[in-house]
């Protein structure tokens, strides 16, 4: 199945004679159970790109389905339930609320939903497992690591089951030992429960749990690499 289709996005900013375009002849499919990492230097138009497709912005031009919906036709109102039910958000700054536990900020996706309680309580400690973080459940934001911290973040992202979880420079703020356990993780969600990621960053080491990469530079996609799972356990 196709979780995300972009056809011939484009996006200039500001208006005629001052203008800057930030993408351009952007194509991209990407089918359900994939990790793909965009890669490329700053100002090489990775946010712009994520951002439209979290739909926190729109493109000059192109057409974009996520979920088998065509997100440029919504308006806010669907934009937000769409949000809320297909898009799993994880970003450099963790988002966490410091006045709730981690647990409590883990399900907090799950709050206006129908979910039972018994299948709440399931998800969050399978999803705690993976993150390794069942044992700060109680905690809160104050008392974790800053590692601790986007493992929880990334928890939140995938409890309500999204379609398609973006991270923006999810390692940006962490150390090398954070940053690894958070990409294993996530590693593991994309191999145990096919949660297809789309992530953007700069780190090569980041892009390198991917198993497939797109390289983005001056606003085009203009190359691509992709892993083969036998070579990658070597
Ligand atoms: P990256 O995330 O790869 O660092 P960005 O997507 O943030 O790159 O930016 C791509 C280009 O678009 C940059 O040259 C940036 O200055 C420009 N840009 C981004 N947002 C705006 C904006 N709101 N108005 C004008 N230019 C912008
Ligand atoms: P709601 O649907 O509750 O009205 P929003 O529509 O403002 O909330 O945001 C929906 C989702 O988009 C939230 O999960 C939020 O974390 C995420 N979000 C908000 N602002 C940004 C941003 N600048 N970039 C990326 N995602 C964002």
């Amino acid at each position: 199945t196709t979780i995300l289709q972009a056809k011939h996005v484009e996006k200039t900013f500001g208006i005629q004679g001052n203008s800057y375009t930030a993408l351009q002849g952007i194509n991209l499919e990407i089918q359900e159970g994939e990790f793909v990492g965009i890669m490329g230097p700053s100002g090489a138009g990775k946010s712009t790109l994520l951002n439209i497709f979290s739909t926190i912005d729109t493109p000059t031009a192109g057409d974009i389905t996520i979920a088998g919906q065509h997100i440029l036709s919504m308006n806010e109102e669907q934009l937000s339930d769409f949000r809320r039910n297909q898009l799993g958000f994880i970003f450099q700054d963790y988002n966490l609320l410091d006045t709730l536990t981690v647990k409590e900020n883990i399900v907090l996706p799950l709050a206006l939903s129908k979910v039972p309680a018994a299948e709440i309580e399931k998800r969050v400690n399978d999803i705690a497992d993976t993150f390794g973080i069942r044992d700060i459940l109680g905690k809160y934001p104050y008392h974790i690591s800053g590692g601790q911290k986007q493992r929880t973040a990334a928890s939140r992202a995938i409890v309500a089951n999204p379609s398609l979880i973006l991270a923006d420079e999810p390692t940006g703020a962490l150390d090398s030992k954070s940053a690894a356990s958070l990409l294993q993780s996530l590693k593991k969600l994309n191999e145990l429960h096919h949660s297809t990621i789309l992530m953007v960053t700069h780190d090569a080491y980041a892009a390198s749990f991917c198993k497939r990469v797109i390289f983005i530079k001056d606003g085009r996609l203009y190359q691509e690499l992709h892993r083969d799972d036998q070579l990658r356990k070597v």
